[in-house]
């Protein structure tokens, strides 16, 4: 570090080296834990504002370590996609997403929600078989291609090149729906948005956090709900967390949300409407 002598680097160099030891048995962990079943996805449903009624479950994939118990995504997502890890990761996220809605629908066709939201990493999207794995997950599992939304970042389609687009098509062509999650943090023009092949916006929490009193982040919120609706856009608000919060994006029109107001995401067992006969006595 700047100004440290050469004593105080020798001092920092044992928790150097053992963060770095730690850093590669997790990259090592992680290449052996989708072949291990260690992952898990939970699920937080998304609602439409007006009625609180969820319409939709977004998956959130949690990592069962042997020793370190569950883990969320910050712990492992940013290694996995530096890896490669998150190639394997997201495909088997896909599929086990898809088969538990299939299953969901079967068995509670009135109580199941409309669709579940699933994460793709840059990385998982650019491969040239990206399509054609999203297309054997919903062969492989019978799912509806409209009961699936597939969440990317901005950054993804900012640096867009033909092939991003051309599969974006592709995807929607098949029937699958597209959101940009984490709306607002790519430092993007919003007059972009009108050429993508997108049919959702998810806006970021960062937007939502100071609603009731930031004047300037409510103005900017019912920006782009205006701009959404007039492009023909569905927008999600994320990461409500209090009554006020809702309340405003109500008067905004703001059709959908998700946030620790409505629920946090949840294991597959206690997602609402999905609870078994047998398992309530
Ligand atoms: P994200 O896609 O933006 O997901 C929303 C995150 O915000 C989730 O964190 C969720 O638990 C949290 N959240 C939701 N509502 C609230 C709220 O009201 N307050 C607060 N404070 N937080 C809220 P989580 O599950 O830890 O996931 C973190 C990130 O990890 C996700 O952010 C997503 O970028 C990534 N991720 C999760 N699952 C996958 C996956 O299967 N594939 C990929 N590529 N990324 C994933
Ligand atoms: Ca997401
Ligand atoms: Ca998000
Ligand atoms: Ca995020």
């Amino acid at each position: 570090a700047k100004g440290a002598g050469k004593g105080d680097w020798k001092r920092y160099r044992p928790d150097l080296q053992t963060a770095m030891i730690e850093r590669s048995a997790l990259r090592q962990a992680l290449h052996e834990a989708v072949e291990r079943e260690q992952f898990v996805l939970h699920y937080q449903p998304i609602v439409d504002m007006p009625t609180g009624a969820v319409v939709g479950l977004e998956a959130l994939v949690r990592w069962q370590h042997p020793e370190r118990g569950l883990l969320g995504p910050y712990h492992f997502i940013e290694l996995a996609e530096e890896s490669g890890a998150i190639v394997g990761i997201g495909g088997w996220a896909l599929r086990e997403a898809l088969h538990r809605f299939v299953r969901w629908q079967r068995d509670h066709p009135a109580a199941a929600p409309a669709y579940v939201s699933v994460n793709v990493s840059a990385r998982q999207f650019r491969r040239p078989d990206f399509v054609g794995q999203v297309r054997a997950a919903l062969d492989g599992t019978g799912a509806a291609p409209g009961a699936l939304l597939l969440e990317i970042t901005e950054s993804l389609v900012l640096h867009d090149t033909e092939q991003v687009l051309a599969d974006l098509r592709a995807l929607r062509a098949l029937g699958v729906r597209i959101a940009i999650d984490d709306f607002g943090t790519g430092y993007s023009s919003l007059s972009y948005l009108r050429h993508l092949p997108v049919d959702v916006l998810k806006i970021d929490k960062s937007f939502i956090d100071d609603i009731v009193t930031s004047d300037r982040q409510a103005a900017l919120v019912t920006a782009i709900v205006t701009l959404a609706r007039d492009l023909g856009l569905t927008v999600v608000a994320e990461g409500i967390e209090d009554a006020g919060q809702r309340a405003t994006l109500n008067g905004m029109g703001c059709p959908y949300g998700q946030g620790y107001l409505f629920s946090k995401p949840v294991p597959p067992e206690a997602v609402p409407g999905t609870i078994t006969a047998a398992e309530l006595t």
